[in-house]
């Protein structure tokens, strides 16, 4: 039997589901069909894919997470270490450095966030819109253990535009979409830059 995993939160539903068992999302319908529209905004998203897309698929943001943390809690202990025992260099090296921590993590937890959130936007209040997909390759410009994911190009035109958009997947993509496909398309009314294909590849 044939499965489809679920773009929203990873589940494995039989290849024929519209919806996912665990979480309800659409699941992307193969093939030259778009599948059911998106409902209008806001939307409220399938469980679990806000948190997916902040951590489970964005490691780098715990990493800053947790160096934030470790640097706060040094930039704090160390100077009362510092000053209670009259250690001066330890109040200077164990603070600066928990500084540099805090800006380290810190930094990378803000671009990392704002990077998800810039994926989640156009699910939540997005315009929706038809598209076409254009092109699908291997983004060989990525390369995790010799793999490259696949890339997704799509057409669409918002406000008397044509716009492209992007997707990348992990899934064997020419499996899920060729080129010439329809596809719906989530973009932000006052920045169609910003744009999701509906519902995601995954
Ligand atoms: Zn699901």
């Amino acid at each position: 039997m044939d499965f489809i995993t679920c773009p929203w939160c990873g589940q494995r539903n039989p290849a024929d589901a519209l919806e996912c068992r665990a979480c309800g999302g659409p699941l992307p319908v193969p093939g030259s069909d778009p599948g059911p529209e998106p409902p209008p905004p806001p939307r409220q998203l399938p469980k679990g894919y806000k948190t997916r897309v902040l951590w489970k698929n964005a490691p780098i943001n715990a990493i800053g997470l947790v160096f934030f943390t470790i640097g706060a809690v040094f930039a704090c202990l160390f100077p009362v270490i510092g000053l209670a025992s009259g250690l001066v260099p330890l109040l200077c090296i164990g603070g600066g450095l928990g500084g540099l921590f805090v800006v380290l993590g810190g930094g990378m937890l803000y671009s990392g966030i704002r990077t998800g959130l810039g994926k989640i936007r156009p699910y939540e209040i997005g315009r929706a819109a038809l598209g076409e997909i254009t092109e699908i390759y291997r983004d060989t410009s990525v390369d995790v253990n010799g793999r490259n994911p696949w890339a997704v190009r799509y057409q669409f035109e918002a406000e008397g535009q044509v716009y492209e958009g992007r997707a990348t997947t992990w899934k064997y993509a020419p499996k899920l979409h060729q080129s010439g496909d329809r596809v719906h398309v989530l973009y932000l009314p006052d920045d169609p830059e910003q744009n999701a294909l509906y519902p995601p590849l995954g």
